[in-house]
């Protein structure tokens, strides 16, 4: 519009408000002559190469970061392996390399400011108004615009999403009658058919999780790491589009990835990190893989299942709810599908040895199932005891879980997890090793000191929730009741 002083002198700031499609507002023309004299301004200023000097040096910048990615995919466990003593590398560029590829991977997903629910209704709104205008576009044209943005990656779109947990609020005075219906996600992961019920209520698993999207908020490509099955239901909002990958498909998407963006796919079992990559369908679908699509509509539920990946865009301001269940027979492959996790070193949102514990006593249970729980649970509690008889040189206390507030739900999040596999410490943890503060489940606990021998243990405990005697008495139980 002519340049900085003509828009100053001629007024335009509104008009360019209006060319950007920023909502209507008394700060706006403020707002927009500061970001202009603060990020564009010693641009304009600048001489040509002066210019150009800078393009280069964003370049080798990203050049840089991009090599720091890549070299973070093929060794993804080099801090864990540092802590046990186990990397190779004892170059000190090369760790500050690593702990930098690991900050920035995280990118893009940020935590954003608190709001409440009429401010994120607003920003949807405004979003929405900045990024399509007013024209109303079809969910179909609006997931065309939303590949157009992934693929071409020139553009920096920035949305909210929120997700709330359900159990932090008082249970109703007078619940509705569909509070009790089947359906309703609250009863669905509890019900008697589900092999979640005897975990209790455990946030962000068997109690639902409410989604909050506005415009492009995205669910990028990912699958539970636990192998199960979840589903969604969309209260309201306008369709929310989804794609699916079955397990059969796996190796092939994998190799798909590899090949596609290689510095999002990780070197290890559960190769890709939730939240962080989005591939357009037609690119997978050229890679020969085949692809479901589904339009959910307000009322739907979406189904997905054990250990399909799948990914969702919102096109407007929606509000889903989630919640996981699992079928009995999930309870005869766990134990793989929780020992996967640990060697990837990926938290999980239970402990396994809190569900089998549940298992064993849930009556209503098929007979495999029960036998399969209960067989899972004796070996854990013998490898427990044999590393607790391993460690017998560290002092040792009897200790509580953290108490449960009234109404809320048990939360993996208030428990220690291993500083190596991530596991979640529920039946003992070991404390005050690797410069007093590391924790530690009890295998990796034995490495680091079998690794660092004279190091300082003055500190160091095992803590034990269940103390020996219970370990024995359960297991007795076990050996009693499933022995034939
Ligand atoms: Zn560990």
């Amino acid at each position: 519009m002519g340049g900085l002083k003509k828009v100053i002198e001629k007024e335009k700031w509104q008009k360019v408000a209006e060319e950007m499609n920023y909502p209507k507002g008394s700060q706006v023309e403020r707002k927009l002559d500061q970001v202009y004299v603060k990020y564009l301004l010693p641009y304009d200023t600048l001489t040509n190469d002066e210019r150009q000097a800078i393009l280069e040096s964003v370049g080798k910048e990203w050049d840089k970061r991009y090599k720091r990615m890549l070299r973070r995919a093929q060794n993804p466990l080099h801090k864990q392996r540092q802590l046990l003593g186990e990397s190779s590398s004892d170059d000190d560029e090369e760790d500050e390399d690593m702990e930098l590829a690991l900050e920035e991977a995280d990118d893009c997903i940020v935590t954003g400011r608190g709001m409440n629910l009429a401010t994120f209704e607003k920003v949807a709104r405004n979003v929405m108004q900045m990024q399509l205008g007013t024209s109303a576009e079809s969910a179909d044209e609006i997931e065309r615009r939303y590949w157009r943005l992934v693929s071409a990656g020139d553009e920096h779109v920035c949305v909210n999403a929120a997700a709330v947990d359900t159990a932090d609020q008082a249970p109703p005075q007078k619940p509705k009658p569909s509070a009790r219906h089947p359906w309703n996600l609250k009863m669905l992961s509890t019900c008697a058919e589900s092999a979640l019920r005897s975990l209790g209520p455990v946030l962000s698993v068997t109690v639902p999780t409410l989604h909050l999207g506005m415009l492009y908020s995205s669910s990028c490509w990912h699958r539970d790491p636990h192998g199960l099955p979840w589903t969604e239901f969309l209260h309201q909002g306008p369709d929310k589009i989804w794609y699916g990958i079955p397990d059969s498909q796996s190796d092939q998407f994998r190799r798909a990835v590899e090949a596609l963006c290689p510095a999002f796919c990780q070197n290890k079992s559960i190769w890709l990190p939730s939240d962080v990559t989005m591939i357009p369908p037609d690119l997978l679908v050229k890679e020969k893989l085949t692809l479901t699509r589904a339009t959910q509509r307000a009322g739907d539920f979406i189904i997905v299942f054990p250990k399909a990946y799948s990914c969702s865009i919102c096109t407007g301001y929606t509000i889903s709810e989630s919640v996981y269940y699992a079928p009995f027979s999930w309870l005869e492959t766990v134990s793989n599908d929780f020992e996967e996790a640990r060697r990837s070193h990926e938290p999980t949102m239970f402990s396994v040895e809190q569900l089998l514990l549940g298992a064993v006593e849930e009556r209503g249970a098929p007979q495999p199932a029960r036998r399969a729980a209960a067989l899972a649970l004796a070996a854990a509690l013998r490898r427990e005891l044999h590393a607790r008889r391993a460690l017998h040189q560290l002092p040792s206390k009897d200790s509580k879980h953290p108490p449960k507030r009234r109404w809320s739900a048990w939360n993996v999040r208030e428990l220690d997890e291993c500083d190596v596999c991530r596991c979640t410490l529920y039946l003992s943890k070991v404390t005050g090793l690797v410069d007093k503060k590391g924790v530690f489940c009890l295998e990796h606990a034995m490495r680091v000191l079998s690794k660092f021998q004279g190091e300082d243990v003055s500190q160091a405990a095992l803590v034990c929730f269940y103390s020996n005697d219970t370990l024995h008495t359960i297991l007795a139980k076990l050996d009693k009741r499933f022995s034939s």
